[in-house]
């Protein structure tokens, strides 16, 4: 009997496919060992004041250097990790090796680290958070959480944990903000500090009203809420000019820094920073 397209709710299996759920079993298994392969690294990349191009900070990102595939991308990853809860030590592998190069950073500049959904869900996770801080001796100002939209729309208990961090001085910002489905008057309502403005919206800055429209809401809103706006993927002079006369005077993108290894990262900061080291 051959299986049809579809029909009976069969795959079709071809050639060279692989569906996607032996596909991501087959990640995930890997995933799991990566930590222990020393498959995964984490790398920096500066955020900055665009008038004096001065770092305030630098954003965690994570890489995966697979054994047989080489480098996979975390947007084909992470989701896989989430699901399997992968993510949970992961993320705190991420924020220990983030807050190890506070030093490298120096001047009181602050560390970015993406935190999942399923993390935030975790009953552990303001322990873990304040655990991780206490044994790096990193100030919880220093830290800065980012969250997307979307995990933070009906997680009561997500939000009950933002509350807690940042009354110890943590702060959280809405990464990818403007994309996910919370209302605005649901904004008004969320603990966070930073909207991260989309980089999708930051893309469209051609010098039109229409191209700012997006950014020129964002950076009103903020304003009003009393948040501060860093807009992401930065990758033009002519957007950065944009950006500013907009009022957003934060931004990170190719135009200043990719992300660096931590080596890189401290070169970058003593070149742009000279005075303050
Ligand atoms: P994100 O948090 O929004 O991070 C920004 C992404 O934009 C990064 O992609 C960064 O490399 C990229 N980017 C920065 N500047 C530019 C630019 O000028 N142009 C363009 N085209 N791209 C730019 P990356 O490193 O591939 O990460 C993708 C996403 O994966 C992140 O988006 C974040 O959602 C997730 N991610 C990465 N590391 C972690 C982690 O440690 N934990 C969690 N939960 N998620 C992570
Ligand atoms: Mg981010
Ligand atoms: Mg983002
Ligand atoms: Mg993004």
């Amino acid at each position: 009997q051959s299986k049809r397209a579809g029909s009976h709710g069969f795959t079709v299996y071809q050639p060279g496919m692989v569906d996607r759920r032996s596909a991501d079993a087959a990640l995930a298994g890997d995933l799991d060992q990566a930590l222990d392969r020393d498959e995964l690294a984490v790398v920096f990349q500066p955020i900055v004041d665009t008038a004096s191009g001065r770092t305030l900070g630098a954003e965690a990102l994570l890489r995966w250097e697979h054994g047989a595939r080489g480098p996979i991308r975390p947007d084909a990853f992470i989701p896989v990790a989430e699901r399997t809860g992968a993510i949970i030590p992961i993320g705190l592998w991420v924020l220990e090796q983030a807050l190890a190069q506070a030093g490298t950073l120096g001047g009181g500049r602050y560390l970015s680290v993406n935190l999942s959904p399923r993390q935030l869900r975790e009953p552990t996770i303001v322990r873990d958070v304040l655990a991780a801080l206490a044994r790096s001796g990193v100030p919880a100002g220093r830290l800065v959480l980012e969250i997307t939209e979307s995990a933070l729309v009906d997680d009561g208990n997500g939000i009950a944990a933002l509350h807690e961090l940042r009354a110890h001085g943590v702060r959280i910002a809405v990464d990818d903000f403007g994309t996910g489905f919370s209302s605005l008057q649901y904004l008004t309502r969320l603990p966070c500090d930073i909207l991260k403005i989309d980089r999708s919206f930051v893309a469209e800055l051609d010098g039109s009203t229409e191209g700012a429209a997006v950014t020129t809401a964002i950076v009103y809103l903020a304003n009003v809420l009393g948040l501060r706006t860093i807009a992401e993927g930065v990758e033009t002079r002519e957007q950065a000019a944009e950006l500013r006369s907009l009022g957003c005077e934060t931004g990170q993108g190719y135009l200043y820094a990719k992300p660096l290894s931590p080596a890189g990262l401290a070169e970058h900061v003593k070149e742009r920073n000279p005075a303050v080291q």
